[in-house]
């Protein structure tokens, strides 16, 4: 640690990003207060799980394991940060002094426009015990997205013999993930699961008997979901010298300080400027919450790491793993490795000239984990 490690840390935001930010801390040998601010009544929790398991009933508390209160971290529950000032943080419950900030507080899902009912939105564990109890008293679902929550949910309902529609206005599932040529593999998926898949469909609004669409027809259904996107939650630092873009990000540096103070960001809110991609970069994957927060808490300390990982991802949806490592945009050539008709794994690889950039491999564990390290490679990085 450096001469001028701040006495008081205060970690804006309880998800997987702001618990590894403080457990960090602690493993490296910080000794000085830690407070833990988050807007939810309950400690950290991981919300991958939300979405699958939890939905499914087989697990019902999904809260991180180590317990902050052993790390002597002043954790505050149901408190929400308003304004970040050089030397405090204002929150519903008072003022926090800080010497140093790391600034995880996530995404907030988009919601729906036109809805004159209650929709069901995924992102907290109320909403996901909510959408359990809503599942097992529907006959039918109406799902708004076909992403990779969406399609999650899908999943599940369809497993519990609901009748299941999926209405996305874009022509291939997952469309602002995957681009068409690979996303239309992926349509037949749904038939094999009994979901009644919409593409290229737009919803006017939602009404008591369901999803109205924009071209007269209508999506009838018992239950309506929404998995449309989510938002950096960062409304509450505009004015505070924190850079912040248009689509809600905090811009921060190679080592993911976002300030001329000793301000740092980490998990969803973040978009930092990948090395090894050439290009800034956000994501909003659970690998990635974890890993920045480790590296954002270590240089907050005086390291001076830079934050270049390869992202990676994983979905388990309409009866298969995908797993999505690297970072596409930029590649100028996309090789199917297997038959995506078929029964067997195949995997997508996409290459900057002879450079792999990324991979979607379904139900190919290894082939995922080996092109994680071949973009990795040192040696890769330079051509
Ligand atoms: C249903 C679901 C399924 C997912 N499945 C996968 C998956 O299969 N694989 C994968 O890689 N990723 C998955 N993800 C994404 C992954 O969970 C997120 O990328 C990760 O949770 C981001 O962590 P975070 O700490 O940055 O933000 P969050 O987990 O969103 O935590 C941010 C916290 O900050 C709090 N907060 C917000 N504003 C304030 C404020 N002003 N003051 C105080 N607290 C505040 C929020 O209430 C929240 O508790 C899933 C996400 C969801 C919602």
């Amino acid at each position: 640690m450096s001469g001028d490690t701040p006495r008081r840390v205060v970690i804006v935001g309880g998800g997987l990003a702001g618990h590894t930010a403080a457990v960090t801390l602690r493993a490296a040998g910080y000794d000085g207060g830690i407070t833990l601010l988050t807007a939810e009544p309950h400690p950290p929790y991981d919300r991958p799980p939300l979405s699958k398991e939890l939905l499914a009933g087989t697990v019902d508390d999904t809260t991180l394991p180590t317990d902050l209160a052993d790390l002597d971290v002043d954790l505050r529950l149901r408190c929400r940060a308003l304004r970040l000032r050089p030397d405090a943080v204002e929150s519903t419950g008072g003022a926090h002094r800080h010497d140093a900030v790391i600034l995880a507080t996530g995404s907030s899902p988009i919601g729906l426009a036109g809805a004159s009912r209650a929709v069901h939105e995924l992102r907290t564990v109320e909403d996901a015990r909510r959408l359990r109890a809503a599942l097992r008293e529907a006959d039918s679902v109406a799902v708004v997205g076909a992403g990779w929550v969406g399609n999650e949910v899908a999943t599940r309902a369809a497993a519990l013999n609901l009748k299941v529609t999926v209405v996305d206005a874009a022509p291939t599932p997952l469309a602002r993930a995957l681009p068409a040529a690979l996303g239309e593999h992926l349509v037949p998926w749904f038939a094999a699961q009994g979901i009644d898949l919409r593409l290229r469909t737009l919803v006017d609004g939602v009404d008591e008997r369901g999803v109205r669409l924009t071209d007269g027809g209508r999506v009838d259904a018992d239950i309506v979901v929404t998995g449309i996107g989510a938002r950096p939650d960062t409304g509450w630092l505009l004015g505070s010298g924190v850079p912040l873009s248009p689509d809600g990000a905090v811009e921060a540096d190679a080592t993911l300080r976002a300030g001329p103070g000793p301000v740092y960001a980490a998990g969803d809110i973040v978009r930092w400027p990948s090395r090894l991609f050439g290009a800034r970069i956000r994501v909003e994957h659970w690998d990635h919450a974890a890993a920045s927060a480790r590296t954002a808490a270590r240089n907050l300390l005086g390291h001076a790491e830079p934050y270049d990982p390869v992202p990676y991802f994983w979905s388990d949806q309409l009866g298969h793993r995908l797993q999505y490592v690297g970072h596409h945009h930029g590649a100028d050539r996309l090789v199917l490795r297997g038959d995506p008709a078929g029964e067997d794994p195949w995997t997508a690889l996409w290459f900057h000239g002879e450079r792999l950039r990324a991979a979607l491999a379904v139900d190919d564990p290894r082939g995922a984990r080996d092109a994680r390290r071949r973009i990795a490679e040192p040696d890769t990085r330079s051509r």
